[in-house]
């Protein structure tokens, strides 16, 4: 068995253990990667954020010209195969792997495929198909990300009952398809599916939609999902699941019985800690198979750190990213951040964004605040565009005018979202509304909605 000596070693390629991998290595350190799948690029890229974002941009591409009338002229509406949209989808997760390939090779960090599982404190081993390496480092990351959570009682091995793994190998359009489990990345499929012309039943087991975002965004998600054909049913249970031939049978424990040709599972994902050998370590898991890390990003064992979905909330790419390099700045003595203030993303149909305070935790924490309101509709940009359906909204105080929250949906909300969280964040007096009514944004632009929403909020104060 061949030994590797190194200064960090890294397991795991998504966001997380790239961002740190790289870190270290342009700090100078010598660094090693671990990854078990036979591509870099980490759950993200092949499983996750990449394919169930390119997924959505093609159906949106289809929704665009089965109802923009302009095309009329050259055809009628078609429809799309879901392995067709795949196929196209695949195209982004190739680029994806291209280019974060060179990023190790450029950075000259030593790559290993296998997985890593530790046999002391400083020593993993790496069990590949060309045989197992031992790695010997004096810091750790632990950035090996989560999978769906599958619960024993549904058979995944059923050809009709997918997780949101399985689901992208899915080679026919069904026509109707029960999604269980209406949080994100429900939601998301949902509208992907709907998108397709799949009729969606969206069972939520709480009694709302996605219940952290405002109440009016998640009411305009519900009515926007319904009007593309999802059925919602909230605040259900499952029974038991059921596969046969023709399709799957869904026995809810209030006694309804759903039938689809199709049944995706989107409830819970587990951090992959199982395969790591944590016992080896005096490392434990929690139930949920993620590890507890201070704000510096290290376990119990001070020079292990973990990052990314592994450790939990928020589980998102964007997080990960900013966690991995944080922890590795941490471990090379640099300046770091505990990352805190995360952006909400959400690529359903419509887009929704946010960052910072919803109206319900302002009222539960008595602060006054005053809402300001703009409707993409009123904009030039989305009457140019077509694409009217949306809002944004800005929650501000009604004395010192500072900006509490930023809440948007409709086409680009993930984008827009931005230009508030910059304001947001400047110190002081820069974080008012009033900057929205001081400076000049380009015209037309989805930027204006910020000038139109202050002047409404300016305007409700007396
Ligand atoms: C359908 C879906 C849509 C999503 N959409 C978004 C979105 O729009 N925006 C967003 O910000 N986030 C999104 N996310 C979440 C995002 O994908 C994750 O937060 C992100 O992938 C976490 O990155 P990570 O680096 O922690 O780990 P991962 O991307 O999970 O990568 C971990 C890597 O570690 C490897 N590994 C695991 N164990 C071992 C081992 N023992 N040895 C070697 N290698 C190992 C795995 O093979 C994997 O490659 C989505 C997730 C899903 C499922």
């Amino acid at each position: 068995m061949a030994v590797h000596d190194y200064d960090v070693v890294v397991i795991g390629t998504g966001p997380a253990g790239e961002s740190a991998a790289i870190n270290a290595a342009k700090h100078g350190r010598r660094v090693a990667v671990v990854e078990k799948q036979l591509q870099v690029g980490g759950n993200c890229t092949h499983w996750g954020t990449i394919p169930s974002k390119a997924l959505r941009h093609q159906v949106k591409q289809i929704l665009s010209f089965n109802t923009n009338r302009m095309f009329r002229d050259i055809g009628e509406p078609r429809w799309f195969s879901f392995p067709r949209v795949m196929e196209r989808s695949r195209v982004t997760i190739d680029q994806q792997v291209a280019m974060r390939t060179n990023f190790y090779a450029r950075n000259r960090i030593d790559l290993f495929r296998g997985v890593a599982r530790f046999c002391d404190a400083h020593t993993l081993t790496v069990r590949g198909e060309e045989g197992t390496d031992e790695l010997v480092a004096e810091r750790i990351v632990i950035a090996t990300g989560s999978r769906p959570y599958r619960p024993a009682d549904i058979d995944f091995r059923h050809p009709r009952i997918y997780c949101s793994d399985t689901i992208l190998s899915l080679n026919h359009t069904p026509r109707t398809l029960i999604i269980f489990g209406a949080g994100v990345i429900g939601c998301e499929y949902a509208s992907i599916f709907s998108g397709l012309g799949v009729k969606v039943d969206l069972i939520n087991s709480r009694d709302r939609l996605l219940s952290f975002l405002d109440d009016e965004i998640s009411d305009a998600l519900s009515y926007h999902l319904r009007k593309h054909g999802v059925l919602i049913r909230h605040t259900e249970e499952y029974e038991r699941v059921e596969g046969d031939d023709a399709g799957v049978t869904v026995h809810l424990k209030s006694g309804k019985r759903l039938r689809a040709d199709a049944f995706l599972w989107a409830n819970g994902r587990t951090g992959n800690t199982d395969e790591l050998g944590l016992e080896a370590i005096g490392l434990t898991a929690n139930g949920r198979g993620q590890l507890a890390v201070d704000e510096h990003y290290r376990t119990s064992l001070l020079h292990i750190y973990a990052a990314g979905d592994v450790i939990g909330w928020p589980s998102l790419a964007s997080a990960a990213y900013d966690q991995g390099l944080n922890a590795c700045d941490e471990l090379l003595d640099r300046e770091f951040r505990y990352v805190t203030d995360v952006p909400t993303g959400i690529y359903t149909i419509p887009e929704i964004s946010s960052f910072g305070r919803t109206e319900r935790e302002l009222t539960e924490a008595r602060v006054p605040y005053e809402v300001a309101q703009a409707f993409f509709k009123d904009t030039a940009r989305a009457q140019i565009t077509g694409d009217t359906v949306g809002m944004l909204k800005i929650l501000f105080d009604q004395d010192t005018l500072e900006i509490y929250g930023i809440h948007c949906f409709g086409d680009q909300a993930s984008e827009i979202v931005h230009i508030g969280q910059a304001i947001m964040q400047q110190e002081g007096a820069a974080n008012t509304l009033e900057y929205f009514v001081s400076t000049t944004f380009n015209y037309p632009t989805m930027a204006e909605a910020y000038r139109v929403a202050a002047q409404n909020g300016l305007n409700r104060l007396f």
